[in-house]
């Protein structure tokens, strides 16, 4: 079971992987913090390659409920 994916932004280096990699759950917001896209469902494979390419580890799965 995936869930919602979160970002510490504390940790965040702003490297522009996850949105590489998974843009429709990742961009950038207009004040240049990544943010997570409202979604109804998560995909889960693209967000673990986001997970897996976070050069600060700062990306995971929150539990949805
Ligand atoms: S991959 Fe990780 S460090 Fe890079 S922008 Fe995304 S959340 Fe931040």
């Amino acid at each position: 079971m995936a869930g919602v994916p979160e970002v510490d932004l504390s940790e965040c280096t702003k490297c522009d992987a996850c949105v590489e990699v998974c843009p429709e759950v990742f961009r950038f917001n207009e004040a240049g913090f990544i943010e997570i896209l409202e979604l109804a469902e998560y995909p889960e494979d693209c967000v673990r390659e986001a997970i897996k390419y976070c050069p600060a580890e700062c990306i995971s799965w929150k539990d949805s409920e």
